[in-house]
């Protein structure tokens, strides 16, 4: 017994966390991490008393974290699911945000060109490819599949829309499979697999999206019952798409159609499908001794988040969806593996700000929406009618501003210095900005515990950091979209996710109130 646990244990090491587990000796064999992209806490507290399935179990028998939250000021998709893999902070783990500039090059998380890297098709083969080589650290994947043993093997499985998310968790051992856009179907790359698993090569043949014409998104609940009677449900004035969504046919066509499908419940149902499969396949293999860990992470709340808002009909009817899909997964892996020996963890990347806009016509003066492209184009403007020096400010991402390097590199530290405090104060000047620094000053700042300032800290790598990095004021957004919302906050809207660990027989329904971190996940597991 003692050497399973050495090898790959579940029991909670961390007494931060779930201080009764040390008590409960019991191992599972599988454990199944679901991550939805984009479930902020707030939909919980909102939404659970119209759980009837899968989050009602989860809450009712689970111990619930109901104060969970990502240690980091710009809550990203990447960034959160490195954080909850590996353990560490944005800074160590150095994926600070989906894409940053480093040496004055574009690198988007997970996009690795080389050919060991190349996807497993011959349209991506040595053009493409995808791996976790940014990663600077290892992560729980690694260290389970790590923890192998002759008699004991382990093994690690990735799945999500996203590359960027099953890689996130997957890291470099696990074994990631992800949606490719261009081919239209669920593939991996030569960093985890020789060739196309044949599993995944008949599920993408039996589940081929190309032939989906038209999704029916039935809602859950007749749409004038209580579960859909809140405020600004109806509301489609400031969302990105104007056309509703949920409770309608909607035809997938075109060349976007996979972004479409993508947008709908039944796209969370194909993913959960490929899981089912994925766990059918490996279960089978194992021997007694062997262990899984899963990590699932559904992206299709993030797809529709950012165009209709977190107040939105489809927003709540796809948690609704969500509600029952998970009971039904849940019951499935359960009869597979056994129920008592499974552990399911749920949690979040990251939550969601309201639409400003809506804040705005509720009287919320403050709320504010503030165009990153024109304001980009304000700073340029500045420092060219003051120096002459053209277009210095050359890319915006996630409240950062990177200047050109073969600009920056010709001016003296005086210039510099000249420059940098023109633009803060054009960016403090912003009544939806609420501070700034240089990536000098944050290098050397110090800030106590709690301030929201130091989740700035935490995701701040001075070679992958922007040269200028701002905190909004609450419920303001600096983004290139006029419409729909993001999450780019330290606050509790976009950093305060669910934490749930589940595994019948062993948890029984607790709340937990204490403030902990989604570094100490991994630690956890
Ligand atoms: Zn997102």
């Amino acid at each position: 017994m003692k050497k399973r646990i050495v090898g790959f244990s579940f029991l909670i090491s961390s007494i931060l966390l779930v201080p009764c587990w040390i008590y409960a000796n019991k191992s599972p064999h599988f454990v199944c991490v679901i991550v939805i992209d984009q479930f902020a806490y707030h939909h919980i507290k909102r939404l659970s008393p119209y759980f009837t399935d899968g989050f009602r179990t989860l809450l009712k028998e689970g111990v619930s974290f109901e104060n969970a939250f990502h240690p980091h000021g710009v809550p990203t998709t990447a960034t959160g699911h490195s954080t909850i893999s590996t353990g560490a902070l944005a800074k160590d783990h150095g994926i600070i945000l989906n894409n940053w500039i480093e040496d004055g090059q574009n690198v988007v998380f997970s996009k690795d060109n080389s050919p060991e890297s190349a996807v497993l098709t011959k349209k991506g083969s040595g053009k493409y490819g995808y791996s976790a080589k940014q990663l600077m650290v290892d992560n729980l994947s690694d260290q389970v599949v790590l923890g192998s043993r002759p008699y004991a093997k382990n093994y690690v499985y990735s799945i999500s829309y996203k590359p960027r998310a099953a890689i996130g968790m997957g890291g470099k051992l696990g074994k990631c499979i992800w949606f490719d856009k261009n081919l239209k179907s669920f593939t991996s790359s030569k960093a985890y697999f020789k060739t196309m698993p044949s599993w995944l090569a008949r599920f993408n043949k039996t589940h081929d999206i190309k032939k989906v014409g038209e999704v029916d998104w039935r809602l859950r609940f007749p749409i004038t019952s209580t579960p859909y009677q809140f405020y600004n449900v109806a509301d489609y004035e400031f969302t990105k798409q104007a056309d509703h969504m949920a409770g309608e046919i909607i035809k997938i066509e075109g060349d976007q159609y996979d972004k479409i499908y993508q947008k709908t419940p039944e796209s969370n149902g194909l993913l959960l499908s490929l899981a089912k499969t994925c766990l059918d396949f490996n279960f089978k293999k194992m021997n007694d001794e062997d262990k899984l860990l899963l990590w699932v992470s559904l992206s299709s709340l993030d797809r529709i988040g950012h165009i209709y808002g977190p107040y939105s009909l489809e927003v709540i009817d796809m948690i609704y969806h969500l509600d029952s899909q998970l009971e039904v997964f849940m019951h499935y892996v359960q009869d597979i593996v056994g129920a008592e020996n499974v552990l399911f963890v749920l949690t979040a990347d990251h939550g969601v700000a309201p639409i400003p806009e809506i804040l705005q016509r509720k009287g919320f003066a403050s709320a504010k929406r503030l165009n990153s492209t024109a304001l980009t184009e304000e700073m340029n403007k500045i420092i060219e009618d003051e120096f002459g020096i053209k277009k210095i400010v050359q890319t915006f991402k996630a409240n950062q501003f990177y200047l050109d390097n073969s600009i920056k590199k010709d001016l003296s530290k005086e210039k510099l210095n000249q420059i940098f405090a023109l633009l803060k104060n054009h960016l403090l000047k912003q009544p939806a900005i609420k501070t700034c620094w240089t990536n000098q000053e944050m290098e050397k700042a110090k800030f106590p515990k709690n301030y929201f300032e130091q989740l700035y800290k935490n995701q701040f790598n001075s070679k992958r950091s922007g040269d200028l990095i701002f905190m909004p004021q609450p419920y303001c957004e600096i983004i290139k979209h006029q419409k729909g919302t993001t999450h780019r906050s330290p606050y509790d809207y976009d950093t305060h996710v669910p934490l749930i660990f589940y595994q019948e027989g062993v948890t029984t329904g607790k709340k937990n109130k204490k403030k902990v971190y989604m570094t100490q996940v991994a630690s956890t597991l």
